[in-house]
């Protein structure tokens, strides 16, 4: 029976579905492996007795938990993708439960000496006693992100069996695409009509986000001037030295490489040229929108100085801004942190506030008008053969989610 299944064995029917998807498709969902799982994902909801189920040809599955009191509290959402990183393979995911973990190395695949040890994952040592879900050592797992589907699966159908536990209408919705940076792309925040909502999205236990980069790319083009080099003098214009040029105007030490937590940073990505043209590619990044403007005013303004010198269309810049900061859109409702928060100490974990370091859906998702936190899914070495779970903090994952719902309630 489906609809009585725990949230371990819930998870382990997830991930032998490959969905892996694929940046080159150009298609929604880009793989129509995505589908087949969306589909069984719709059995499971509707076993379940959820209402509102839809999945739309996009591969968006929504459904609804329909409030158990009849008073007014706001709709909540949780969310999470149903792909997985195009890094790894996830065909015939083959996964095995290492029980009470003692500390020591994990033979992941004995034949091709694949092993899984503390002393390259040191955070393995902060599980010794816990049951930890692991690869054979030739695909990904997949908790990045069925761990959170089965959480947010396993938490409904517990609310469902529990009616003395008062909650509000919730929505759920599984999303493909994420990996690719699509997944809230064609999210219909209309129709799933929550008043804010959670990804179940971040790795260890206790994870709660709700701060990003914001974020543009810069484009340089250098034109120069080519003369042949025995009579060059006062002539040649060498895009490759003038590119270089406005590389050195740029702080050094404002780099990915140079920078943590809230450092923002020009990061230099592309460089390709010859003396006659040089284009350079830059991310920029900021957690504080008003240094992030900065970081592009600078920019120009070295553009402009090289002009100066050189002549004016010497060096062209184009900047687009790419996503912001879910910040400014989460602020005014501190209190669904809050809430996250306090849900986190009911459930016995201890809630570590980090800002992200890049982009999440939930960033797309809050300027789309649902404001959406990023919550620990318990997966770790996400995209990768290393990847893992401890089943201790799925279960805790879940707990949490049912916590929001119930303290949600009673704040109304
Ligand atoms: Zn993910």
């Amino acid at each position: 029976m489906i609809d009585n299944m725990t949230v371990i064995e819930r998870f382990l029917k997830y991930v032998t579905f490959d969905t892996q998807s694929d940046e080159s498709t150009g298609v929604t969902p880009s793989t129509a492996k995505q589908m087949v799982f969306a589909q069984y994902l719709k059995t499971e909801l509707e076993a379940l007795g959820l209402e509102e189920i839809s999945l739309d040809e996009n591969g968006y599955l929504f459904a609804t938990l329909p409030a158990n009191v009849d008073r007014k509290i706001p709709t909540i959402g949780f969310i999470a993708h149903m792909d997985t990183s195009p890094d790894m393979s996830g065909e015939n995911v083959s996964p095995r439960i290492v029980s009470s973990y003692d500390g020591s190395d994990i033979t992941l695949c004995a034949s091709d000496g694949i092993v899984l040890s503390p002393r390259q994952f040191p955070e393995l040592k902060d599980h010794i006693g816990e049951d930890l879900i692991v690869t054979d050592g030739h695909t990904l797992l997949g908790a990045d992100d069925k761990a959170g589907i089965a959480e947010i699966v396993a938490a409904v159908a517990y609310l469902k069996e529990h009616p003395e536990i008062e909650h509000g209408k919730i929505r759920i919705g599984f999303n493909p695409d994420e990996e690719i940076g699509l997944g809230a792309h064609k999210f219909d925040v209309e129709k799933f009509g929550a008043q804010w909502a959670y990804t179940m999205d971040g790795g260890e236990v206790g994870e709660l986000e709700f701060e990003n980069f914001n974020a543009a790319s810069a484009k340089i083009c250098v034109k120069g001037r080519n003369v042949h080099p025995g009579y060059a003098k006062n002539k040649m214009i060498n895009s490759l030295l003038v590119a270089n040029e406005f590389i050195s105007m740029l702080p050094a030490n404002e780099t990915p490489a140079t920078t943590e937590g809230y450092e923002g940073f020009y990061h230099l990505i592309g460089m390709e040229g010859e003396v006659e043209q040089t284009t350079l590619a830059y991310i920029i990044r900021d957690h504080d929108r008003q240094k992030f403007e900065i970081r592009k005013k600078l920019m120009s303004e070295c553009a402009a100085r090289i002009n100066e010198k050189y002549g004016d269309g010497t060096v062209k810049i184009e900047i687009k801004d790419q996503y912001y900061n879910m910040r400014q859109q989460v602020e005014p409702l501190m209190h669904i942190i809050d809430i996250a928060f306090a849900a986190m100490q009911e459930a016995g974990v201890e809630p570590k506030v980090k800002a992200i370091r890049g982009g999440t859906d939930g960033a797309q998702l809050s300027f789309k008008g649902l404001p959406c936190p990023n919550i620990f899914a318990g997966g770790l070495n996400f995209h990768g053969r290393y990847e893992f779970v401890p089943v201790q903090s799925i279960e805790k994952a879940m707990r949490v989610i049912v916590k929001i719902a119930e303290l949600t309630a009673k704040r109304y």
